[in-house]
């Protein structure tokens, strides 16, 4: 940690008590604190719940002028400017809901340093009298939630949200503090490079939700499987997540007819309703919320028992997230999915209309997603890789690990795989990797004459099929044979590991990937 003054660090702890009632710092909380008080840029990637909002507001209240905080959602900034009041802070926010009244006074609480904490979002930034009156206050530093939304490989991109850097600096020389809870490898160093913090200071704590337990089951009579679970943890709060307000109305009135307490959520229902149900869920007047992903955000339930994934999530950020809202008080968590192929084509047509960009990067999100569901491998070492950390084990607590998919050992595919990383100069993805290997000809294979390459075809003498190679090549990659290349999305390079084992290998050993189809026929017959 960094050097600090005496004094600052009692003012923090004293301000901390007074103003939000904690006696102590949570995690890294305190270094962040200082790190943007020092005037340094930072970069905090921590999990929901883990307490973001806490890094900005303190150093905000202690320093001089006014901090920029920039949201992407209007009812995000109003929780937060609700709550900050509520402790006496002066935070307001400035959008168009405001009055001309509502927005002078604003103007007038910064311009006159009384206003803390100035909210917006980034598409009021970008309007030309806003940004000549902050030119004019005195600005402490600027922080911007949820920074995943400036990478167009992350899974909730907002264009506005780009153009940040430029309008930052025309406000001034100030230092940024950028949040997110969720960000690959890629997608975090998207964000420094385009908020020029390649320097920051960067926290990162854990995504492992030891609690959470992650199993994926066949869609298969879905809805006995559903009640059938549900009213084993009968009493307990849970959450399901469907994609479309349809389903989620008819699982609700479903759960209704078989005697559950249940209430759905989404944004076609009108405001009061919506808010009577959230309220309702939260009162424990009912145990079930059927909701699409527009239910969440800033919720803080700390007793969710379940959260269930109906249909299946459009990425493994969303994933993680909405599964996130399981178990936050550290008590038992349960994760489950519904998967079925049907439900990846349905939101592959659901992809279709948008712009090219977009629809890429949608596909891939979704590709990772599918990869997931079907892999037999440790469902928290696929979860936790995603995101960048490496876990040396299995965990012993999610389905694959309990249940254990058929398991086979593997060393020549192991040798062969890595030697076409290799030979194909450590530039392509899994899908080329094992056309090369069961010499799989395309326009591709052929303009870089791969198929001129001692391991072309060599695959065949062990498995002829595609799917069996992608899956050693991504079981390999999560056991850190392989790792994606950050600049260059989905191309697998070696490491050292993966250096070493060609050299002197030996039998690792992998497990079949699932198969839905047949494990669905399983539970008909049930
Ligand atoms: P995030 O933005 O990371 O999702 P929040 O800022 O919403 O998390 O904080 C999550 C919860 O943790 C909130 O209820 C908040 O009041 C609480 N919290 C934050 N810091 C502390 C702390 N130092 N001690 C106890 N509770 C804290
Ligand atoms: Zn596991």
């Amino acid at each position: 940690m960094m050097q600090v003054d005496q004094s600052v660090h009692t003012t923090l702890r004293e301000r901390l008590k007074e103003i939000f009632g904690y006696s102590q710092f949570r995690g890294e909380q305190e270094a962040i604190i200082y790190s943007i008080l020092a005037g340094r840029n930072t970069f905090v990637i921590m999990p929901t719940g883990a307490g973001k909002s806490l890094c900005y507001q303190l150093p905000a209240i202690v320093s001089e002028g006014t901090a920029v905080v920039i949201s992407p959602l209007i009812a995000l900034m109003k929780n937060q400017v609700d709550q900050l009041n509520a402790f006496g802070i002066n935070a307001q926010f400035l959008n168009s809901t405001l009055s001309k009244a509502e927005m002078n006074k604003v103007k007038k609480d910064t311009l006159n340093g009384t206003l803390k904490l100035l909210y917006i979002a980034p598409e009021s930034l970008t309007k030309e009298e806003n940004l000549d009156f902050l030119k004019k206050a005195n600005i402490s530093f600027v922080a911007i939630d949820e920074a995943h939304c400036i990478s167009e490989w992350g899974h909730d991109f907002r264009p506005e949200y780009r153009k940040i850097r430029g309008i930052v600096d025309n406000i001034g020389n100030l230092p940024v503090i950028a949040l997110t809870a969720t960000a690959t490898p890629k997608v975090q160093q998207d964000i420094q490079k385009n908020l020029q913090m390649e320097d920051a200071n960067l926290y990162k704590t854990s995504f492992n939700r030891k609690n959470l337990y992650y199993e994926i089951r066949p869609k298969v009579d879905a809805k006995k499987q559903l009640i059938k679970y549900i009213k084993q943890n009968k009493g307990k709060s849970g959450i399901i997540y469907c994609l479309s307000r349809k389903t989620v109305e008819e699982i609700a009135e479903l759960l209704r007819v078989n005697d559950v307490k249940a209430l759905p959520y989404h944004a076609g229902l009108d405001p009061v309703t919506r808010m009577n149900n959230q309220d309702a869920f939260l009162n424990e007047d009912v145990d079930v919320i059927c909701a699409t992903i527009a239910f969440g955000m800033g919720i803080d339930k700390p007793d969710v028992r379940f959260v269930i994934h109906y249909d299946a999530p459009k990425s493994l950020e969303g994933y993680y997230q909405e599964t996130g809202r399981a178990g936050r008080d550290g008590l038992e968590g349960n994760c489950l999915m519904f998967y079925s192929f049907d439900d990846i084509v349905k939101l592959e047509k659901f992809n279709k209309d948008k712009p090219v960009t977009e629809r890429d990067n949608a596909k891939h999100l979704l590709t990772e997603m599918v990869s997931y569901a079907n892999l037999g491998v440790c469902r928290r070492r696929q979860l936790l890789g995603y995101f960048g950390e490496f876990m040396e084990k299995d965990c012993g607590f999610c389905d694959n690990c309990l249940k254990s998919p058929e398991k086979f050992k593997a060393q020549h595919e192991v040798v062969l795989a890595l030697q076409t990383v290799l030979q194909t100069d450590q530039r392509f993805d899994v899908a080329h990797l094992a056309d090369v290997l069961t010499a799989t000809s395309n326009q591709y294979v052929t303009s870089y004459e791969h198929d001129r390459l001692a391991v072309y075809g060599k695959g065949l003498e062990f498995n002829e099929d595609c799917n069996f190679w992608c899956s050693v090549i991504k079981q390999i990659t999560i056991y850190g044979y392989l790792e994606k290349d950050v600049d260059n999305y989905g191309i697998l390079k070696l490491t050292q590991r993966g250096l070493n084992y060609i050299e002197d290998p030996y039998p690792v050993t992998l497990t079949k990937d699932h198969d839905y189809e047949q494990q669905g026929a399983d539970i008909k017959e049930e």
